[in-house]
């Protein structure tokens, strides 16, 4: 991975959360506690909680957390809280999950679980990133592809290098131009988007979807598009 893409693991010593929650993770710096909201990447059977994040230098706490080392500690918020999660999603044939950089963690965490495996006889998993460098988690997915072989579809765009094997174009102009259904068919009423990361990606991917007929998933109305902005 990049190097400056990390993803941290650390003791699970908050209450039972759902894939696809967040939490809030910190440090004590000067006194103060500086903390920021991250999506689980772990799963909740897991006696681990991980995160994934982008270390900015001249942040405030992802410096600080580039320092740690095994057995400093962390703050945790006692509960993952979110509604990014399995059961917010209606029913459908085909499950598409589209993140851009980091956004893609939270479907890792999904996927380790038993739910969308059972209620989607198909699987999309597009990730879009600026390098190649970011294409994070290719174990993992590795792993699902070899217990899920014929129900995970797994696409990579990458839109500032040309790299063979992947699409170098925006996820959202990618599915225009035919080159993402092309390979994992067509977009209709049955398909449940999930889309994380990118606000602008997440903007422009429920406008083009808009054209499909699809609309956001509500609780006072069910729809298709169900979303996680990162800023
Ligand atoms: P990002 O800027 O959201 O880029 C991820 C992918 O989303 C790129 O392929 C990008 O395409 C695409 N994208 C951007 N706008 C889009 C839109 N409207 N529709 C569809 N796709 C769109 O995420 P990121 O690279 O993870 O960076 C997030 C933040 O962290 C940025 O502020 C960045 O400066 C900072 N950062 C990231 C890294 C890193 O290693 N990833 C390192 C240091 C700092 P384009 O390439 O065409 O924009």
């Amino acid at each position: 991975m990049d190097d400056d893409l990390v993803s941290i693991r650390f003791e699970n010593n908050i209450p039972p959360y759902i894939a696809g929650q967040f939490t809030k993770i910190g440090l004590k710096l000067d006194g103060d506690l500086v903390s920021r909201p991250y999506s689980l990447v772990s799963a909740p059977h897991e006696d681990f909680l991980e995160v994934i994040y982008v270390n900015v230098p001249d942040g405030k706490l992802t410096p600080h957390l580039h320092k740690l080392d095994t057995n400093d500690s962390i703050f945790v918020m006692d509960k993952a809280s979110g509604f990014f999660i399995m059961d917010e999603v209606p029913d459908g044939d085909k499950l598409w999950l589209v993140a851009t950089g980091t956004g893609l963690g939270v479907f890792i965490s999904l996927l380790k679980t038993d739910s969308p495996w059972k209620r989607f006889k198909e699987i999309v998993l597009i990730h879009g990133v600026r390098t190649s460098g970011e294409l994070a988690y290719q174990d993992q997915i590795k792993e699902l592809q070899a217990k899920h072989p014929n129900q995970l579809k797994y696409l990579q765009t990458v839109t500032r290098e040309k790299i063979d094997n992947t699409i170098n174009a925006r996820i959202p102009d990618a599915i225009k131009d035919g080159s993402i259904t092309n390979i994992c068919g067509e977009i209709n009423s049955s398909s449940q988007f999930m889309l994380c990361g990118n606000p602008d990606m997440i903007n422009d991917m429920v406008d083009l979807l808009g054209t499909y007929g699809l609309e956001r998933n509500r609780r006072s109305k069910p729809g298709n598009i169900t979303l996680e902005k990162y800023w």
